[in-house]
């Protein structure tokens, strides 16, 4: 037996098809509650898309630790032998919710690990570096990256004047432009967790972590000319293949690494660790493997499990921390402020949201608090009535910091063009080539002095990588 449609309040419905109207031909009744509350969903049925990251595509999966490193971290979810479930979103940054897939843009790599400690959240990209190492630059260069608000444009003027009046941008710049800044598809990336975070091991030692997730698919990356066509088809071509392949039984995996610096290393490191525009040299610091991810399942519904899934780097369990990082210090404050703005107060409480574990929280009242607690005087904290205490043993070791506050000039000392460097020396010819054109396509239209300010920043990087530039622009 078929079952009957029913109003959101349950109420049977007799008529689907037909609205009530006062004769044949005549104007609707305000009684017809069906349809006013069709129509009246309908304008409810977007949330705010992400300022950045809105378009995106998400698999859940599992997290397998093959290797032993207690030595380094006492978090359960990194312990030999655990599988956790894990979903991974992975987007474009600029563009809005309904932009082309196959585009040259960084793309997110944002983790959620259901571990049982509570969820841990690793919201990384596919790039190890980032634009800005300051998160006080971050809004001016969204707004590069967004529409000029008069003419509602993207503006290449604004996004290379921007760069070249801030050097420390050229790493991330350089890998944007390579051939790894229009990936073939998500399958074919890596992801990096960029920022440097800690790992607290039993005895109380804290360690500093860079995390991988390196694609066993193997890189693979189109042209702006192969991308064009693809667009000019199939403006979904990232969020299909990744679908088909997973449906197919086709399941992507990654190599799960991570690099180790100890305190004491990162006290005489030749770069500020701590800063999100450089990597840890590989001959310094080396990959240790710990696991693999794969992605095995799709959402049963996008809206529910991928558009209001909230990730936010504030999510760590005992054993994984932060580090001294300003961009990561911001981002713990930012990512949950974005999502009780687009998503609501008690976004954590959704499905694809919801940690595993028992949460026990005082943050009770709120939009949508949709769970019935059992009666008790414990709603606030301290009180005598049994509620949810405190644990000492979850206290982090202690933390050595300066200890004079100033706004320190993030470029005083601090070397932008070394890094960039030994990326272009690891690029092949073809590489060098895809680069300068890459860039030279996306100069088009911006203003001569503009282009030179930035060839200029190439020079300090390599002769080579200004004169191939100049040559693609025919300078
Ligand atoms: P290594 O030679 O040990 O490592 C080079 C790394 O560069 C490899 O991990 C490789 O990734 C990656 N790579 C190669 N081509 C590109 C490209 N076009 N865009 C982005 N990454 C690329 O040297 P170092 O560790 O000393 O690093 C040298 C430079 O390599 C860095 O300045 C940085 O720009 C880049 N890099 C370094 C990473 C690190 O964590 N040390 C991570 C990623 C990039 P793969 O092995 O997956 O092919």
């Amino acid at each position: 037996m078929k079952k009957i449609m029913t109003t959101t309040g349950g109420n049977p419905i007799s008529d689907n098809q037909n609205s009530i109207t006062a004769g044949e031909r005549g104007p609707v009744l305000l009684q017809d509650y069906q349809l006013i509350q069709k129509l009246a969903h309908q304008n409810r049925e977007r949330i705010p898309e992400r300022v950045v990251h809105a378009k995106g595509s998400g698999a859940f999966g599992v997290l397998e630790i093959n290797e032993d490193i207690s030595k380094y971290t006492k978090a359960k979810v990194l312990q030999k032998g655990e599988k956790t479930k894990l979903l991974l979103r992975i987007s474009t940054v600029a563009g809005e919710k309904g932009a082309a897939d196959a585009e040259r843009d960084v793309r997110g790599f944002a983790l959620k690990f259901y571990t049982k400690e509570g969820n841990w959240d690793l919201v990384g990209n596919n790039t190890p570096v980032f634009f800005v190492r300051d998160a006080i630059k971050f809004p001016d260069f969204i707004h590069t990256q967004k529409r000029d608000p008069q003419s509602n444009l993207r503006s290449n003027t604004a996004m290379w004047d921007f760069w070249s009046l801030s050097p420390e941008s050229l790493h991330q710049v350089t890998i944007l432009m390579s051939d790894r800044g229009l990936p073939k598809s998500l399958r074919h990336i890596n992801g990096y967790g960029s920022h440097t975070y800690s790992l607290i091991n039993a005895k109380g030692e804290r360690f500093w972590v860079k995390f991988h997730f390196k694609t066993l698919q193997g890189i693979e990356t189109i042209t702006n000319q192969e991308a064009e066509a693809i667009v000019g088809k199939d403006r979904e071509s990232n969020q299909r293949d990744l679908f088909e392949n997973i449906e197919k039984g086709n399941f992507p995996k990654w190599s799960f690494e991570i690099q180790i610096m100890t305190e004491e290393e990162a006290k005489i490191c030749s770069f500020n660790p701590f800063d999100l525009t450089k990597v840890w040299p590989h001959k310094e610091y080396p990959m240790i493997k710990v696991g693999t991810m794969t992605l095995n399942e799709n959402p049963k519904n996008y809206f529910q499990q991928v558009e209001q899934a909230a990730f936010s780097p504030s999510n760590i369990v005992p054993g994984i921390s932060f580090s001294p990082d300003k961009m990561l210090q911001a981002r713990i404050f930012s990512y949950p402020d974005a999502q009780r703005y687009r998503v609501g107060t008690h976004y954590e409480m959704l499905p694809v949201n919801r940690p595993t574990v028992e949460v026990n929280t005082y943050n009770l009242d709120g939009s949508m608090n949709f769970e019935i607690k059992e009666p008790t005087k414990a709603y606030y904290e301290p009180n005598s009535f049994d509620g949810a205490v405190e644990d000492s043993s979850f206290a982090e070791p202690d933390l050595e910091v300066g200890n004079i506050a100033q706004r320190y000039d993030h470029r005083v000392g601090n070397d932008d063009f070394s890094q960039p460097r030994a990326l272009f020396l690891l690029m092949n010819d073809n590489q060098k080539n895809q680069l300068f054109n890459n860039i030279k396509d996306a100069m088009n239209g911006v203003p001569q002095d503009i282009i030179n300010r930035q060839v200029e920043l190439f020079e300090k990087v390599h002769p080579d990588y200004a004169n191939g530039v100049r040559k693609a622009l025919g300078l």
